[in-house]
């Protein structure tokens, strides 16, 4: 605008000089000219050219320009101030939007920083709520940290404490150990019931002493002792008392010998005597002697007194044996020829002896082959009413067809089979034909009462014995009360709480009970009181005896009262047959009447 004015201002001056070149040339000086003198003066030296009139025209017309000129300049003065206002106001407008575009940006500004404070408060709390965070994180993980020490500390302690506790028991466990250990090889050394040296350390010293007498050229004796009958005390008193015995029996043969010798307890009765260093046999034998005789002695045990003896065994070496396994088996089969020639007696080894063990053996392995061939034949023998003398029933026993048609009796394989176990299927067999063979007599019409089976301990307390008794009768069809089973003393003495078990279930299932031998073992009475028994069987020892005659006549009078059939075995003679009637037996067996034959022989009798 200021500079519109201007442009205003020069274009009325380039107008006027336009007009009056020469005048206005020098009309500066003619104002101040004029100013001076105080009337108009020509501006230009020319106008001295000119007249007054014309100069006072021209005076005039310069007055009136002058004056136009002066109130143009003051116009343009105005215009000039106006412009200057108008700019100082476009000034001051612009500066008041400018102001106001500042106070704008202030505010804005303002804003900002106002935004901006928020987010930096917001940060700051932000800051301070993470702050807080960290601090609680912090706080809380010194906390744990200090739980932690805590605990650890708590489980150091108790650490420690273990560690005292476990090291005080390893201590304890190792003395324990240690003990045991001691424990452990002297008990494996060392028999659990009398405390002598067992079977292992017995072992060791004849070996040492073998040893030793080979180098000194000396003798070495081994003896086997075995207890006379001492199942019968074992079964009829309890093995509580057969157990004390035996502790007695020990304690006595280890007083009979001197401290360099050994006694030792092999199992069961059996005692092994090692003799290590002597001159020749007949040291061993006065040993044995005294052995016998110590042995002999009433041992008292709780309110009993009892009475053992003992069968002795005696080897020496080196001519009773070379080393250390022919020594112990040829004292063993000196020990059997003392008990099979009547016990309470010693036997020194002799080489026929090892033959009668060899024989043994040659049976025992003769015996498996003829199971498995079928060699086993079963003889009947006929049983007797005593009074009528008719046939009742008959006792099945066994024989051994063997090649070459000779005919094997049980003592010759009996005891073997039992040693070995044969006698569990060889029993099982006779069951189940003397089942077959008693029902097909039935059922042709013959009269039998009962068919007698013999059965060993082994085979009653076999784990399937009543499950095979059923099985042969339901197998042939035999009601329950024609069989009867034949069982010794000594038999059903052993292990009675399951004998009695067993002799009920039968009794329950219909089969007849007899004790076979009666009166030759140690518990008779006792058996008759627990056991359910149906028939006795007096034993021919006492049949053929006039001495057994009040015996026999007793167990009559006994059966009698307990309403109990009585058997009279081994009836050989009518002496013998005349007692019997004459004292009521009802029945007897014997060769009187018949001598055990095969099925068919036995027809003819029934059928006669
Ligand atoms: P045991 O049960 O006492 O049988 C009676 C034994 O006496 C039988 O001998 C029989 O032949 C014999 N005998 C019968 N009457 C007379 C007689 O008047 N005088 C003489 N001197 N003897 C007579 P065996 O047959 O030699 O049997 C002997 C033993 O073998 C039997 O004695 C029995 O204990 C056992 N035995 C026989 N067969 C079997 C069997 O199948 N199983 C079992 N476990 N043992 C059997
Ligand atoms: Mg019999």
């Amino acid at each position: 605008m200021n500079r519109k004015g201007g442009t205003h201002r020069k274009d009325v001056l380039k107008r006027r000089n336009r007009a009056y070149p020469v005048l206005w040339m020098s009309r500066k000086k003619a104002i101040r000219r004029k100013d001076e003198i105080g009337q108009p003066v020509v501006a230009n030296a020319s106008a001295r050219f000119l007249t007054t009139p014309v100069v006072n025209t021209l005076a005039k017309r310069e007055t009136v320009v002058l004056a136009g000129e002066q109130s143009a300049a003051r116009r343009e003065e105005i215009a000039d101030r106006r412009e200057e206002v108008a700019d100082v106001r476009q000034q001051t407008a612009d500066q008041r939007e400018e102001t106001a575009d500042v106070r704008q940006k202030t505010a804005d500004q303002r804003e900002k920083i106002a935004d901006q404070r928020e987010k930096v408060v917001e940060r700051r709390e932000e800051a301070t709520g993470r702050h807080e965070k960290i601090r609680r994180t912090r706080r809380k993980a010194v906390k744990a940290k200090e739980e932690q020490h805590t605990q650890t500390e708590a489980e150091l302690r108790e650490a420690n404490e273990n560690l005292v506790i476990a090291t005080v028991h390893a201590q304890t466990m190792k003395e324990v150990a240690e003990a045991t250990t001691e424990q452990m090889s002297y008990m494996a050394e060392h028999d659990f019931l009398t405390g002598l040296p067992n079977r292992a350390l017995l072992t060791d010293r004849l070996a040492q002493s073998i040893a030793l007498a080979q180098r000194n050229c000396k003798k070495v004796a081994l003896m086997y002792l075995d207890l006379d009958h001492f199942k019968q005390i074992n079964d009829s008193l309890g093995h509580a008392i057969g157990d004390q015995l035996l502790q007695s029996v020990a304690k006595l043969l280890h007083a009979c010998i001197r401290s360099s010798d050994t006694v030792s307890r092999q199992g069961g009765d059996e005692f092994v005597v090692l003799l290590p260093e002597i001159e020749e046999v007949q040291d061993a034998i006065v040993i044995a002697d005294k052995l016998i005789k110590t042995t002999a002695l009433p041992h008292l045990i709780g309110d009993h007194q009892l009475h053992v003896t003992l069968s002795i065994g005696i080897s020496v070496y080196p001519d009773g044996g070379k080393d250390l396994e022919a020594l112990v088996s040829n004292a063993d089969a000196a020990m059997y020829h003392a008990k099979q020639s009547g016990r309470n007696k010693y036997q020194v080894f002799t080489p026929a002896m090892k033959a009668h063990a060899a024989t043994r053996q040659s049976i025992k392995t003769a015996l498996h082959r003829a199971f498995d061939r079928g060699e086993f034949v079963l003889y009947f023998q006929p049983k007797v009413n005593l009074q009528t003398g008719t046939l009742t029933g008959t006792e099945a026993l066994l024989r051994w067809q063997r090649s070459g048609n000779r005919l094997v009796l049980p003592a010759q394989f009996m005891s073997i089979a039992e040693d070995c176990g044969l006698i569990l299927p060889i029993g099982k067999w006779v069951l189940r034909e003397a089942c077959r063979q008693a029902r097909a007599w039935l059922q042709a019409g013959f009269n039998l009462s009962q068919v007698a089976v013999n059965v060993s301990a082994r085979e009653l307390l076999g784990k399937d014995f009543l499950a095979f008794v059923r099985a042969a009768l339901d197998d042939s069809g035999l009601a329950p009360h024609h069989l009867e089973l034949e069982l010794t003393e000594s038999g059903i003495m052993q292990d009675t709480d399951t004998t009695t078990m067993i002799l009920h279930t039968l009794k329950d299932l219909g089969v007849q009970i007899a004790i076979d031998n009666f009166g030759t073992g140690y518990s008779s009475l006792s058996c008759l009181r627990r056991f359910p028994i149906d028939t006795l069987k007096i034993d021919q020892s006492f049949v053929q005896t006039p001495d057994g005659e009040a015996i026999v006549s007793a167990i009559i009078a006994m059966g009698s009262s307990l309403k109990q059939r009585v058997v009279a075995e081994g009836i050989e003679t009518q002496q013998q047959l005349a007692f019997l009637q004459s004292h009521n037996c009802a029945e007897g067996q014997g060769y009187y009447f018949g001598r055990p034959v095969v099925a068919e022989e036995f027809v003819k009798l029934l059928r006669a």
